[in-house]
């Protein structure tokens, strides 16, 4: 799947808002591209498939956290 304003393939699947409801009824759900910030909308199928912002944004944390660890010990 590929960014529709700036054609990256760095989207993950975006919060569900209220919203969003009446999407969901027509089986859409909001993706977020990483590299361009912009939410829209794509098939559940195609969504699923990809990996959730919210675990990625846990896993940057911990290599942040980590970061900040090792540069105010040296
Ligand atoms: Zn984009």
């Amino acid at each position: 799947m590929k960014c529709y304003s700036c054609s990256s393939n760095r989207i993950l699947r975006s919060r569900i808002r209220i919203a969003d409801i009446a999407r969901l009824f027509l089986l859409q759900l909001p993706v977020r591209c990483h590299s361009c910030y912009e939410r829209a909308y794509a098939h559940f199928s195609t969504v699923l498939r990809l990996g959730s912002a919210k675990r990625k944004m846990r896993r940057n944390e911990r290599i942040a956290k980590r970061f900040d660890r090792d540069s105010a010990a040296a």
